[in-house]
């Protein structure tokens, strides 16, 4: 069975650049689950599907197919042979995302690809439930975090480099609290501390601080391999 490691957290906590960085130093794939709950988002609104109701939301997710690949050391995904690139980053798919990502069928669709995911290789998967619903038998599970308004700095900064949006510091923190209270209080697999996960507060941690920290905290036999 390939090994994966499971990197949980809230937005802006440090979650993608590290697991990219662990997986380039390890050999292990990077997964990005959210960019899958953010492609449903964004064929939802592309199918007009209203992303409020959890009924229209079960009728339209086994609708939604996603090809798989893997590049630069990544697994990439196309629906339809597009890869969404930015567009799956704007404020409109922050908006409706958490609420898409609370039904349970959304979810199931996700939680199989990510599976099935395991066939291509040893994993390192970011998310919300991966170490707690989607791979609870991985002994590597980490869950990070920061202060909301270093996160939201963050995500600022990002959305700036990208050239995404023209947001407000105060608007990335009010959207990012926004879909941190959905996450967490939702009924199906919500965003929490896995059983046994090592915490890590990212809030004055440098990236390859991180990395140190989550490398010297897997198995051993990983490490050595
Ligand atoms: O990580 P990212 O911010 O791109 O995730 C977008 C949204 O997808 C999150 O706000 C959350 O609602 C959802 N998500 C999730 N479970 C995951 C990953 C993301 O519910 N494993």
């Amino acid at each position: 069975m390939n090994r994966v490691i499971a990197i949980d957290g809230p937005s802006g906590s440090g979650k993608s650049t590290v697991a990219r960085c662990l997986g380039i130093k390890l050999g292990f794939l990077h997964v990005d689950s959210g960019a899958l709950y953010r492609i449903m988002t964004w064929q939802a609104l592309q199918h007009q599907v209203d992303t409020q109701s959890e009924a229209a939301l079960a009728a339209f997710a086994p609708q939604v197919d996603v090809s798989f690949s893997v590049r630069d050391g990544a697994v990439v995904y196309a629906v339809q042979g597009v890869e969404p690139g930015d567009c799956i980053r704007t404020p409109e798919i922050n908006q409706h995302a958490s609420p898409v990502a609370k039904a349970p069928a959304v979810r199931t669709r996700v939680t199989n690809w990510l599976r099935d995911l395991r066939q291509l290789g040893d994993l390192v998967v970011e998310g919300r439930d991966i170490g707690s619903v989607v791979f609870p038998d991985t002994p590597a599970r980490f869950y990070l975090d920061a202060a909301p308004e270093e996160r939201a700095r963050r995500r600022h900064t990002e959305e700036n480099q990208k050239g995404i949006a023209a947001q407000t510091p105060e608007a990335v923190l009010a959207s990012l609290l926004n879909r941190d209270r959905i996450d967490s209080s939702r009924a199906t697999a919500p965003l929490k501390i896995a059983d046994g996960a090592m915490v890590l507060d990212t809030t004055a941690l440098s990236i390859e601080q991180v990395v140190q920290a989550v490398y010297a905290n897997l198995p051993a036999a990983w490490r050595a391999s």
